[in-house]
């Protein structure tokens, strides 16, 4: 008991993202149609399309970035509406390498990242997270 580290307070989640996962054009359609729904309900920041496999990701994917206020109604909504894809939601801290291998949550399957190219911590090397900028304009409220 007494040798096990402090545990982490949830204030050091600065914030989240959510990695939808797609293999194949069937999968990508599908992705295309949560994008859709996910930008019309949501104040995120939508990341581009990534159709090769890039960092620790092993398959075709977008990120969508938002803040830690959306949780309790992004996550939920993803887990009733993630159209059988798989998802993995980290939340951002000072420890990448940790946030995804570790601290991650995963709807559906879990995929196997690569954490070669994450770092250990984003303060040791005098970095920070990246703020949040909101790319949506949400027009639906009923979520
Ligand atoms: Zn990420």
């Amino acid at each position: 008991m007494t040798d096990q580290p402090a545990p982490m307070s949830i204030q050091a989640i600065e914030s989240y993202h959510a990695h939808v996962y797609f293999d194949g054009p069937e999968a990508r359609q599908r992705a295309e149609v949560l994008r859709d729904r996910i930008a019309q309900r949501f104040p995120v920041q939508m990341g581009r399309w990534r159709d090769q496999p890039v960092g620790p990701h092993p398959t075709a994917m977008y990120q969508v970035a938002f803040e830690a206020t959306l949780f309790p109604s992004l996550v939920p909504w993803l887990m009733l509406n993630r159209q059988g894809l798989t998802i993995v939601v980290h939340p951002n801290t000072d420890r990448p390498k940790d946030d995804h291998l570790v601290h991650a949550l995963w709807l559906g399957a879990v995929l196997p990242l690569d954490g070669t190219g994450l770092e250990a911590s984003l303060s040791a090397l005098g970095r920070a997270q990246d703020e949040i900028m909101p790319n949506t304009t949400p027009a639906l409220t009923d979520i």
